[in-house]
């Protein structure tokens, strides 16, 4: 669309019919042949504008071009009536023109010579006047337009119908392309096409617009943010909406620095807290739903404030430096390390559970241990720690911060240089896990491992065919440390082995003992980790502890979890092989936890099957447990190997395996796990009562 139109739209025109209202007018008649002119109606006779053909003021050029158009006019209408319309300038004796708009009726004769004419003069010097200002009106705003740093566009129904140039050139699409029926929303992200849309569609039917900020896409696909002010407009008659584009890309800029800014500490350079927040609820919900764990670590350099007192800011300042750059060595990519401000900082540690988050601490404190080197003062800053962990100390930012902090102060009281966790647990585990750790190691030499002894009863008779042997830890310091919480521990640090061979050696020995002292005969069965299972040597290990012994090996009973047989099936086939071969007795523990291939079951030497104690507990009252019990039971029968139930409690229990036929039991109803020398006495006592 032309500018001019536009701004025509735009304008009222009214004031235009006003200006025709009170013009001069005359009517006059010219004869061309004699030139004699007279006026009919105002004129130089009234008070009226002396203007018309007649007057002698018309410009001389206008005259002979006016006169010229009537002959013509004449010639085209031999003997007929035509009409014309001239213009002509009249001087206004002021230096300046007067503008005439004359209506003609002219009679020709049949040569075409004009005979009469009769002419009706408006002035329309005022017309003229505004259409030249209006032309004048519309250059300038045409400069404006094209000048204007700021997108202005027309649209009507969603669609451009004008583009300015700094429009064309800023989404460097053609104008043509823009008036093609190209739409607003054709160069919206989808995400904002619907504000657009419903943005223009309001403005058009009139309501005043708000600014909105939408991105944008330029023509070589390049993005472009961008503030849209709508408000509503006419074209061509019709509603439209007339709107301004602003391109805010530098302040977005500007607002990303900002941002930049406020998110990370300048000192350090590390994120501050404001950023860390953010990126907590992202990394929580990431734990949330993967059903992780995460550990928060509120870390504060103690006495930092006498390198403050002492030595200045500056030197303060560049071992704060130093310190984030070491915590910075210790953190994987998935952690977050901060600082809270002062001599705080904060390392959020996803997935992570409460060993790891101990072990991380431990590091932190390791990396901290030797002196910083500070314009040229060796500084020793130690600090403490504290740690909470997610869920169990809070399920958001702020709580886990603020008992990340309490933990922190518990670490000051215990002596800094040192961490802490929230929960009081958490502090005894790890200790007790720490203990562990070193004390493991040394408590095999010092001889701290003791073995219990549980009989197995046999159903039928009462009489006790054999004992499992499990493993306590006699330590110092934790006291008499169950199998269930050490074992683990042993097998992540590789001690599973020795300690494995000890139990072996020890239980093969305390039996060859017993059965030197003359005490019934009877069998040991000894628990093999699946570490221990899947080292190369041992077959030979077995086979070691039983000629050290001098025990038969058809006394010796191996047990292994389900999961350790199931596993890597070959292999596990091959060892029980040998050790079947050997005429060492072999049960799978803990039957029903994990998952049996019937097939397997049959190609492997096993002679036992010991039903996990879980099955056994509510046997009495839950009819599922009962039903597998049996299940087994009778498929052990089928399969033709022995089933032991094992965490026989109650008599009541006792008496529904009975009832299903089972063969063995062990447990509490019969006799806790007992030292040696205990293990004896009950045997004497088990015996007598049997006797009864
Ligand atoms: P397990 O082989 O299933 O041993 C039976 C566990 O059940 C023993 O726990 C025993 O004290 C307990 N128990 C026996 N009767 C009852 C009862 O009536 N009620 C209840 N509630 N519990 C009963 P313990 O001695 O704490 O041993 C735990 C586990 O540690 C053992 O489970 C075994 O898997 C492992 N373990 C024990 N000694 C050794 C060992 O020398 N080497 C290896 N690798 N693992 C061992
Ligand atoms: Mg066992
Ligand atoms: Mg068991």
């Amino acid at each position: 669309m032309p500018v001019g139109g536009f701004l025509e739209a735009n304008v009222k025109l009214s004031d235009y019919e006003t200006l025709l209202e009170g013009i001069g007018r005359v009517v006059y008649r010219l004869e061309p042949d004699s030139g004699r002119c007279e006026y009919v109606q105002g004129g130089a006779a009234s008070s009226d504008p002396v203007i018309g053909l007649p007057s002698d003021k018309v410009h001389p050029e206008d005259r002979e071009r006016a006169l010229a158009q009537i002959t013509a006019a004449a010639a085209e209408h031999p003997g007929q009536r035509a009409s014309l319309v001239v213009h002509y300038r009249l001087d206004d004796g002021l230096g300046g023109f007067r503008h005439c708009h004359d209506t003609l009726i002219l009679d020709a004769d049949a040569q075409g010579e004009p005979r009469e004419v009769y002419g009706v003069a408006l002035d329309v010097s005022e017309q003229v006047r505004a259409v030249a200002v209006l032309n004048e009106k519309e250059a300038h705003f045409q400069a404006a337009m094209n000048a204007a740093q700021v997108g202005i566009f027309l649209l009507q129904d969603g669609r451009f119908k004008y583009v300015n140039p700094y429009l064309i050139h800023l989404f460097g699409h053609s104008e043509a392309a823009f008036l093609n029926g190209m739409a607003l929303v054709d160069l919206v992200v989808a995400e904002h096409q619907e504000i657009t849309r419903e943005a223009s569609a309001m403005q058009q039917a009139g309501e005043p617009g708000r600014p909105y900020e939408i991105t944008m896409i330029r023509q070589d696909g390049t993005s472009l943010p961008a503030l849209i002010f709508g408000s509503p407009a006419t074209y061509e008659g019709r509603p439209a909406m007339i709107g301004t584009l602003l391109d805010i890309s530098r302040q977005k800029d500007a607002e990303r620095r900002a941002r930049e800014l406020a998110d990370f500490d300048p000192l350090t350079g590390l994120p501050n807290r404001r950023l860390l927040s953010d990126r907590f609820s992202l990394l929580l919900s990431v734990v949330e739903r993967d059903e992780s764990e995460l550990a928060l670590i509120f870390l504060d350099l103690d006495h930092f404030k006498r390198v403050n007192d002492s030595l200045g800011h500056s030197i303060g300042d560049e071992l704060l430096r130093a310190v984030a750059d070491r915590l910075n060595s210790v953190v994987r990519d998935v952690d977050t390390l901060a600082r809270l401000g002062g001599d705080e900082f904060i390392i959020a540690l996803p997935g992570i559970h409460a060993q790891a988050a101990a072990e991380v601490a431990r590091r932190l404190l390791e990396v901290c241990a030797s002196p910083f080197s500070v314009a040229g003062h060796d500084l020793i800053v130690t600090p403490s720690l504290g740690i909470s962990l997610y869920p169990d100390d809070g399920r958001d930012f702020e709580s886990l911060l603020r008992n990340a902090d309490a933990a922190m102060y518990k670490a000051k009281d215990a002596g800094r240089n040192t961490y802490r966790f929230y929960s009081r647990e958490m502090n005894v585990a790890t200790l007790k896990h720490l203990l562990m750790e070193s004390g493991l190691r040394r408590g095999l030499g010092a001889r701290e491992f003791v073995l219990h002894y549980q009989p197995l009863v046999h159903v039928e008779t009462g009489g006790i065919i054999g004992v499992e042997a499990l493993v306590r830890w006699q330590n110092p310091e934790l006291g008499l440390v169950s199998p269930d919480q050490f074992i683990h521990v042993a097998e992540d640090m590789g001690l599973i082995n020795p300690i494995g061979e000890w139990v072996l050696r020890e239980a093969c020995r305390q039996l060859r003992v017993w059965q030197d002292a003359g005490l019934p005969t009877l069998m040991v069965a000894v628990n093999v980790s699946p570490v221990q299972f899947r080292q190369p040597g041992f077959v030979e290990t077995v086979a070691d502890a039983l000629a050290a012994s001098g025990l038969n090996p058809h006394f010796l009973e191996l047990e292994l979890t389900e999961r350790t047989v199931m596993e890597d099936a070959e292999q596990t086939l091959k060892t029980l092989s040998a050790l079947n071969e050997m005429g060492v007795e072999l049960a799978v523990d803990d039957f029903g936890t994990g998952y049996s291939s019937l097939a397997y079951l049959k190609r492997f030497p096993v002679g036992k099957l010991k039903i996990d104690r879980s099955f056994i507990r509510n046997l009495e009252v839950d009819m599922d447990d009962r039903a597998i019990t049996s299940t087994i039971l009778s498929m052990g029968r089928g399969l033709r190997l022995e089933v032991l139930a094992e965490g026989v409690e109650t008599k009541a229990q006792y008496q529904i395996l009975r009832g299903m036929g089972c063969e063995l039991v062990q447990g509490y109803h019969f006799s806790q796990p007992l030292p040696p020398e205990q293990f004896v006495e009950f045997l004497e006592k088990y015996r007598t009562t049997l006797k009864d």
